[in-house]
């Protein structure tokens, strides 16, 4: 790959990768959980501020964690999600959250390769430069 295109693939990495954290941001907001949580009880009144259904998964399982460990088990988080999800407990847009998630970090990684090719390149250009 050119150095150029290299450039080209780190500027838009970089931006997918922000774009993929604003949307995992947005749709977090919009949980369904999370905006019919009640106050004291009161159902009706709405407030955005409590768990969502990524925050319950991980709730119950940091406690299946628990359980399992003084029998020696091991659980996995992904086991406890797909569970939930096919409970049907999981909303749209935590789902959502979880695949936009899952691309971040796939960008994450593909930017770092591309780091490395272009310090690489820079590290041959300083060498040419100083012979
Ligand atoms: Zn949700």
């Amino acid at each position: 790959m050119s150095i150029e295109s290299l450039i080209i693939k780190h500027a838009e990495l970089a931006d997918l990768k922000r774009e993929l954290k604003a949307k995992g941001s947005e749709e977090i907001g919009l949980c369904s959980n999370r905006n019919r949580t009640e106050i004291n009880g009161f159902p009706g009144i709405f407030f955005n501020d409590g768990p969502s259904c990524v925050d319950s998964v991980f709730e119950g399982f940091k406690d299946a964690m628990n359980e399992a460990s003084e029998f020696g088990d091991q659980v996995f988080f992904e086991d406890a999600w797909s569970d939930s999800v096919a409970e049907g407990e999981v909303c749209q847009h935590c789902q959502n959250v979880r695949e936009l998630k899952r691309r971040r970090v796939k960008a994450s990684s593909d930017l770092g390769q591309i780091r490395g090719a272009i310090t690489r390149v820079g590290r041959r250009l300083s060498r040419e430069k100083s012979e």
